[in-house]
């Protein structure tokens, strides 16, 4: 679910709850869930040498784009109306802790960025000190 229909959906409850009082509820799980998401963010996008979550972005490239519903020789499949493309998206983090690269490999996206929730995570240089992080998966 993105941020827009997450905004619509809260603000249409706050505007409900003036008549249902048990819509509040609703409203109070919707915000302790977006909190959730924006604090806890994704578990996986950590450094694979310390494991600590202290990593900055370096660089990143998007993939190459594919449809979301394609034809066997990768062309758009024309009988889907909401037929979108998607890519994926590598990234290059560094550790400010220990001064690892991690790169990550993000899923498909319509909007392809380091932001996308993690795929794989793998140590490209390594950091100081003994190895407690891991690749995921392994
Ligand atoms: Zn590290």
């Amino acid at each position: 679910m993105g941020w827009a229909w997450f905004s619509i959906i809260l603000v249409a409850s706050i505007f409900l709850a003036q008549f249902y009082w048990w819509i509040w509820i609703i409203v109070v799980l919707l915000i302790l869930g977006g909190l959730g998401i924006l604090i806890g963010g994704d578990k996986n996008k950590k450094c694979a040498w310390c494991d600590g979550t202290k990593i900055k972005f370096k660089n990143g490239v998007e993939g190459p784009w594919y449809w979301e519903h394609e034809n066997k020789d990768g062309s758009r499949d024309k009988r889907f109306k909401d037929n979108f493309q998607v890519a994926q998206y590598k990234s290059n983090f560094s550790c400010e802790e220990c001064g690892a690269t991690t790169k990550f490999v993000h899923f498909l996206d319509k909007a392809p960025s380091a932001d996308v929730k993690v795929r794989t995570r793998i140590l490209s240089t390594k950091g100081s000190g003994e190895r407690k992080g891991t690749n995921w998966p392994n």
